[in-house]
């Protein structure tokens, strides 16, 4: 009950109500108004029409007759006749005759009540005629009529006479009436229209609670391209985003348990031949064991650089510097490992060194970082006699650098792949080479904090060329 009180759906049909409550009174409260100006103008013309018609009569009667005598019975009549009070005052304002109509429930009449209108006849002020007000309740007493004289006679029924108020009245019953009708049929409608939409965020909720339990399997069907539609898209897509960062992490772990794993076992294979005797302790076993120790570390230092690349609060200490400086000396490092192994390196720097102005807001470590990674594989996958051709190109908002090579290229298959995390083209042959499957992913991490990009383009046994750009202003 108390999680109904406090449901969206009670409160869209209670705000529905008072929206509805508010605009039947304005509705009901401006109609009936108007209806009632209306009515107090059609009484106050009939009201007129009324008094006019009493007026001529009297007018007549006394240019016909020449004096008021006998206008006694014409009084009675016409105050009979109207329901109404009329006094015929003489020129000096004295009452000539009299006729009271007053009905039940009507309350003493004052004397401003009364409307008083001169009768001109031939010019000259001959009486003034006093006429009450209409009755509250009108009614009208018809009497069975002797065949001429004043009124008087047996009393017939009682006849009420339409009162205008009872057409406001009406109306507003039946504006009333209609209100709650719509009233109701729309708190129906909302009722149904809402269950029908909260629907949606009632198997949201739960397939969030499922989700926050751990079942990051959970989808929602959507049903439309409304807000809420958008919304569980957006639900879907976050479970997908979890689903896929969890499954990584499983593989991750899975992956680097198994890198470790490797040449560990090689390193105790070594020791323990060498406890037993079955292997010397010569200079090319502690080679041997030296380079898997090299591998281990290497996968230890990339997993710690990756890590740090990837934590929330990872921060790049940037600075305006020249592009071309820093990829020299990336390449100066990398000069004497290419000429052992006979491969040619050139340095296309491109425009920016000649504007030291235009200079590129980076992180030069990271960006040594980057190229490092660029060339290492450059020069390990490039046989001898092959080139390793790095060039600088600047557009308007951005600058690039290119590190081409000649070497064995990879297939396009594996294209896709190679910024993933222990990514290998192939792991046997790569493993001798020192490296693991996380250079290129560092490399990517690091450009993209620079709010840059990196690609590939690569065929098979020709060469691969690796692109990364980096924004001239942000
Ligand atoms: P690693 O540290 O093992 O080199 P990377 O993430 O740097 O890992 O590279 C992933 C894979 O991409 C490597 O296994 C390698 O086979 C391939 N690769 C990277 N650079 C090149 C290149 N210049 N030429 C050919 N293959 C490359």
């Amino acid at each position: 009950m108390t999680r109904w009180f406090f449901s969206l759906q009670f409160r869209l049909i209670v705000a529905f109500a008072f929206v509805l409550m508010l605009a039947l009174a304005a509705v009901g409260m401006y109609s009936g108004l108007a209806a009632e100006r209306e009515v107090r103008d059609v009484r106050k013309a009939s009201d007129e029409a009324l008094l006019a018609r009493i007026h001529e009569a009297f007018t007549e009667y006394y240019a016909a007759k020449g004096n008021w005598s006998g206008v006694a019975g014409t009084v009675e009549r016409v105050s009979y006749l109207t329901g109404r009070d009329i006094a015929l005052l003489d020129t000096a304002g004295d009452p000539i005759v009299a006729a009271k109509r007053s009905s039940r429930g009507d309350r003493p009449r004052e004397k401003e009540d009364y409307t008083t209108s001169r009768i001109v006849v031939d010019g000259g002020h001959v009486a003034s005629i006093l006429v009450g007000p209409a009755a509250s309740r009108p009614t009208f007493r018809p009497y069975r009529v002797p065949a001429r004289g004043p009124v008087q006679g047996e009393a017939l029924r009682e006849i009420q006479e339409p009162s205008l108020r009872r057409f406001t009245d009406t109306a507003f019953r039946s504006l009333l009436w209609s209100g709650l009708g719509a009233g109701l049929g729309g708190i129906l409608l909302v009722s149904l229209l809402s269950r029908r939409m909260l629907r949606s965020v009632r198997r949201l909720t739960d397939a969030a609670q499922e989700l926050g339990k751990g079942d990051l399997s959970q989808r929602v069907a959507v049903s439309g391209r409304d807000e809420i539609g958008e919304l569980t898209s957006t639900f879907n897509a976050m479970a997908e985003g979890l689903e896929n960062a969890e499954r990584q992490r499983r593989n991750m772990v899975a992956d680097v348990a198994h890198e470790l794993r490797t040449p560990l076992t090689n390193i105790r294979g070594y020791v323990e031949a060498m406890q037993d005797g079955v292997l010397e302790a010569d200079e090319a076993t502690i080679q041997n064991i030296h380079q898997q120790t090299m591998h281990l570390s290497n996968l230890i230092e990339d997993l710690r650089l990756l890590a740090e690349t990837e934590a929330a609060d990872f921060q790049l200490d940037l600075a305006p510097a020249s592009l071309s400086e820093v990829v020299a000396r990336s390449l100066d490092a990398f000069r004497p490992q290419a000429q052992a192994k006979g491969i040619t390196i050139t340095f296309a720097p491109g425009p920016d060194r000649a504007t030291p102005e235009r200079q590129v807001n980076m992180d030069r470590t990271r960006i040594e970082q980057v190229m490092s990674n660029l060339l290492q594989n450059a020069i390990a996958h490039t046989p001898a006699e092959g080139r390793v051709d790095v060039s600088i190109e600047e557009s308007e908002e951005a600058v690039s650098v290119t590190v081409a090579d000649t070497g064995e290229g990879i297939h396009s298959d594996e294209l896709p792949h190679v910024f993933d995390r222990l990514y290998r083209v192939d792991p046997s042959r790569t493993r001798s080479t020192g490296g693991v499957g996380l250079g290129l992913t560092i490399a990517k991490q690091l450009v993209e904090a620079h709010a840059g990009a990196i690609r590939v383009e690569s065929t098979l046994d020709k060469g691969s060329k690796f692109t990364f750009t980096l924004p001239l202003d942000w």
